[in-house]
């Protein structure tokens, strides 16, 4: 079933007639207001809005779209004003794609429904809003974050579909082979230091985080976190929201955490220089610490905290596993089939030793997975323990790619061989991996001609 067809059928279902007559001047309602500058010139429209916005029919129509986003297992719900009116499109498995166009004239009332929903200013429509909303789906309670900004053709939200339950984020579902797992375990349980998640936006690092945050939730510990915004509520855990706006950021939140003595401490994201600096102090000190950190790989890691000020001996001394890792979107199992490789990821198999690729699959595409061949995602990881010469190479400045040889040499699997290894079991394809990670030892020009 395409999107249309979700759409025309449950709109019908619910929004009856009179959510369908078009509203003749609402399509420049934005326009005037944002151009006008708002305030007594569009009074009249802001009523308009405001009283449509409590009418059943917007809500039915808002509760539609994001019961749909969730049946969709959407991450991401976009309203996005453009020179036609306004366009809907939800990211699914990471990829956005156009959902349907609300019926006309309604865009602007979705927005101010949600502004309602969200505590927001439903009157301010020249500056950027953000709040969050929950909502009740099938038994759940559904964590929405919102942002709102004033664009060109009227105002474009984003609701981040956040938590749909903290039963998730176990380390038993993060996908781990045996041997990852127990080396996650081992990890986690060490008394005190530093543990890095690190990989870009959207890269599942939180739900990593919180499944230790989760394994390690014990009634012996006080666990406190900070973070930008706090995703999930785990009960038990103390969570601080940074609020840079009244001064509150990762580093002063940090240094009052640091006094409200805590066993474990979890870090949102570190960025400069000091927070690096006390999260570094509070991992020599006795607290376990996890950190995130914005990098290409593991190694990459280590030099990022030396760049930031700290010195190497104090990163050798408390850093005890950097932990890399990507999203992958996994086949679907109703439609996926045998397949063979091409020339360029037969040229990338055969670099990396393997002969035998008769698991390969691919996603014929069908009605489950919306045509795409894929449904869901899992994380693959690289993890680099920081101990024996790893750390001696740390305490000695040592470059990215030393680490990573070092590395390599001790056992850590690269992000491009978790992934073949995903593949090869039928789990993935090679064009998903090849298209996410990045492989270290080949030459680009060589893997230029091999794409040839
Ligand atoms: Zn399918």
């Amino acid at each position: 079933m395409c999107p249309d067809d979700y759409f025309d059928q449950g709109f019908q279902l619910d929004g009856g007639e009179n959510a369908q007559k078009p509203e003749e001047k609402d399509p420049n309602l934005d326009r005037a207001g944002f151009f006008d500058g708002g305030g007594a010139a569009d009074a009249g429209a802001g009523t308009d809005i405001t009283v449509r916005a409590q009418q059943p029919e917007t809500t039915r129509l808002l509760n539609y779209l994001l019961g749909q986003a969730i049946e969709l297992e959407a991450s991401d719900v976009h309203i996005q004003p453009d020179s036609d009116g306004y366009l809907v499109r939800f990211r699914i498995d990471g990829v956005l794609g156009d959902f349907q166009r609300p019926p006309k004239g309604m865009g602007p009332v979705l927005i101010a429904r949600i502004k309602v929903l969200s505590d927001m200013n439903i009157a301010e429509r020249r500056l950027p809003q953000d709040g969050r909303l929950e909502l009740h789906h099938q038994g759940k309670d559904v964590e929405i974050r919102v942002s709102i900004i004033p664009a060109v053709f009227g105002e474009s939200a984003v609701l981040r579909i956040l938590s749909t339950g903290i039963a998730e984020h176990k380390l038993e579902h993060l996908g781990l082979t045996p041997k990852s797992a127990q080396q996650f375990h081992d990890l986690f349980r060490s008394p005190h230091g530093m543990i890095l998640v690190t990989g870009p936006t959207g890269s599942g690092k939180t739900t990593t985080l919180y499944a230790a945050i989760n394994d390690l939730n014990q009634m012996n510990r006080k666990i406190i976190t900070t973070e930008e915004p706090v995703e999930y509520d785990i009960k038990g855990i103390i969570q601080v929201e940074i609020n840079p706006i009244v001064g509150l950021t990762f580093a002063t939140s940090l240094r009052s955490i640091l006094r409200q003595d805590p066993d474990i401490i979890l870090i949102g994201e570190i960025r400069d220089p000091e927070t690096a600096r006390i999260a570094i102090q509070a991992g020599l000190t006795g607290h376990l610490v996890f950190g995130t950190v914005h990098t290409r790989d593991a190694s990459s890691a280590i030099p990022r905290l030396v760049n930031m000020g700290i010195e190497p001996y104090l990163v050798a001394d408390t850093i005890l596993g950097v932990i890399a890792q990507r999203l992958v979107r996994k086949l679907c199992t109703k439609c996926k089939e045998p397949t063979t490789p091409s020339v360029y990821e037969a040229k990338i198999l055969e670099s990396a030793g393997i002969e035998d690729t008769s698991t390969l699959c691919r996603g014929k595409g069908c009605e489950a997975c919306g045509g795409h061949g894929y449904r869901g995602r899992q994380a693959i990881f690289e993890l680099m323990i920081c101990d024996g010469e790893i750390r001696d190479l740390i305490h000695n400045n040592s470059s990215p790619i030393t680490l990573r040889n070092a590395a390599r040499a001790a056992g850590t699997r690269s992000l491009r061989e978790e992934g073949i290894a995903m593949a090869l079991r039928g789990e993935t394809t090679l064009d998903e991996i090849l298209r996410i990670t990045i492989d270290e030892r080949m030459d680009p020009a060589a893997l230029a001609e091999a794409g040839d």
